[in-house]
């Protein structure tokens, strides 16, 4: 997207972000304990609402504004990854709960009173293939009783409410593969310790990712989201919001180490000359920037289509798949322009390479992308 874009944004994102400095991110990172200081300063000054509409206490700017949030963040070297779900995972209620659900979590999720950041889709033996989930909700009179297992799934330990995804009807029994599944909001206040466990996974980034284990979980039925059966559809939803945010991170993050790179390859000298006056240093980062400068305006258009209501799903995706391939070739880069100091913990390099390299598998992998590319944009055979 173009840097130029909501300036005043990026401009007070930049700021706020001065006061967690690498210092910061390297001892959380250290430790893989929760940015909680950075999370609370960026609620407080609102930049976690701004999806929700002004009727429910968001400021509505929109999706656009949102990738400004979060890129200037990763550019700053900060981390957005802890958060960036309080922003969007909103979206499954807006658009298809009801308007006492509305009423009731919105206004509270846009003020930071309560936290929806976890979504839970993935388990252990479905992957990729979300129609093979078991996690399943029995319904019982006025509840429904969850038993599964689910993976992956991030932030769960520092979220009041859950999206979560799991059948009301088995696979064998629903119509098509798609139908027969629920999203229900779990509230992980009383959820854990009554049928809910979380097990955090460590990870080679500080990611706050977890296992969670149902075990006759009691959700009551007015927590259902929309209409029982038709929950993969809803967070079908919900997904093209998360790719183009989370390119947009993919942005920051390659701006990040192009930023580094162009500064050393400037200022380190070797051989009597600065490292960058020799063309096999430069190419590579001046590389880096137009691929990511093409990667920002398939972001911006994503972007834009989301905001105009119009379908993105494959600009959301193709942009998504440009942005984190271009963040990586450019933190490979940065590496490389740094020498043995890429490595070096104090730069911050290594631990951005590390956190930047999960893009190209989560919230999507790029097989997969290309997969829709291939059958639904191209019209060849699907594999499966
Ligand atoms: C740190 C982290 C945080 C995450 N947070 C969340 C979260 O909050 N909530 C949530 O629900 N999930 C979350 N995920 C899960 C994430 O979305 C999945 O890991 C990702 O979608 C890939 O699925 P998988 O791991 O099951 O891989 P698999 O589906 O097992 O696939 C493994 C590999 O095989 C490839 N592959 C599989 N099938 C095909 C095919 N037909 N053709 C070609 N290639 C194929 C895939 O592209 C991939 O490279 C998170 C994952 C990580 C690592």
């Amino acid at each position: 997207m173009s840097e130029q874009s909501h300036p005043e944004i990026r401009d007070a994102v930049r700021k706020l972000c001065a006061g967690f400095p690498g210092e910061y991110w390297r001892a959380l990172d250290r430790e893989r304990t929760y940015p909680t200081a950075f999370v609370k300063t960026l609620t407080e000054a609102g930049f976690l609402s701004v999806l929700i509409p002004e009727a429910y206490g968001g400021s509505g700017l929109g999706l656009s504004a949102a990738t400004a949030v979060l890129e200037e963040i990763h550019r700053s070297g900060c981390n957005g990854g802890a958060c960036h779900a309080q922003m969007y995972t909103m979206g499954t209620v807006l658009k298809h709960g009801s308007q006492a659900q509305k009423e009731a979590y919105l206004p509270k999720i846009a003020s930071g009173e309560i936290r929806l950041q976890a979504f839970g889709v993935t388990e252990p033996t479905a992957g990729t293939d979300t129609t093979r989930i078991s996690t399943f909700a029995r319904r019982e009179g006025d509840k429904y009783i969850v038993n599964g297992q689910k993976i992956w799934i991030s932030r769960a330990e520092h979220s009041d409410l859950m999206v979560l995804l799991c059948r009301t009807t088995a696979r064998e029994d629903a119509a098509r593969p798609a139908d027969g599944m629920s999203v229900l909001l779990v509230d992980m206040r009383k959820a854990v310790g009554n049928g809910l466990t979380i097990r955090p996974i460590r990870t080679m980034l500080n990611h706050a990712t977890t296992e969670l284990f149902f075990d006759n979980l009691e959700v009551p039925v007015e927590n259902l989201v929309g209409e029982e059966g038709k929950g993969f559809r809803y967070i079908l939803d919900g997904m093209n919001a998360e790719r183009i945010l989370i390119a947009a991170e993919c942005i920051g993050d390659g701006r990040f180490f192009i930023d580094r790179s162009s500064a050393y390859a400037k200022e380190r000298s070797v051989f009597g000359r600065a490292i960058g006056e020799n063309q096999g240093v430069q190419f590579p980062i001046a590389r880096n920037y137009v691929q990511l400068s093409a990667a920002a305006l398939a972001v911006d258009h994503a972007a834009a289509l989301f905001d105009a209501g119009q379908p993105c799903g494959t600009e959301a995706n193709m942009a998504k798949m440009l942005a984190s391939e271009a963040s990586w070739a450019a933190a490979d880069t940065c590496i490389q322009t740094h020498g043995g100091f890429g490595f070096a913990e104090e730069y911050d390099i290594e631990r951005k390479f590390r956190e930047t390299r999960l893009y190209q598998v989560a919230p999507i992998s790029t097989n997969l992308i290309l997969s829709h590319v291939g059958t639904h944009v191209l019209g060849m055979p699907k594999s499966f």
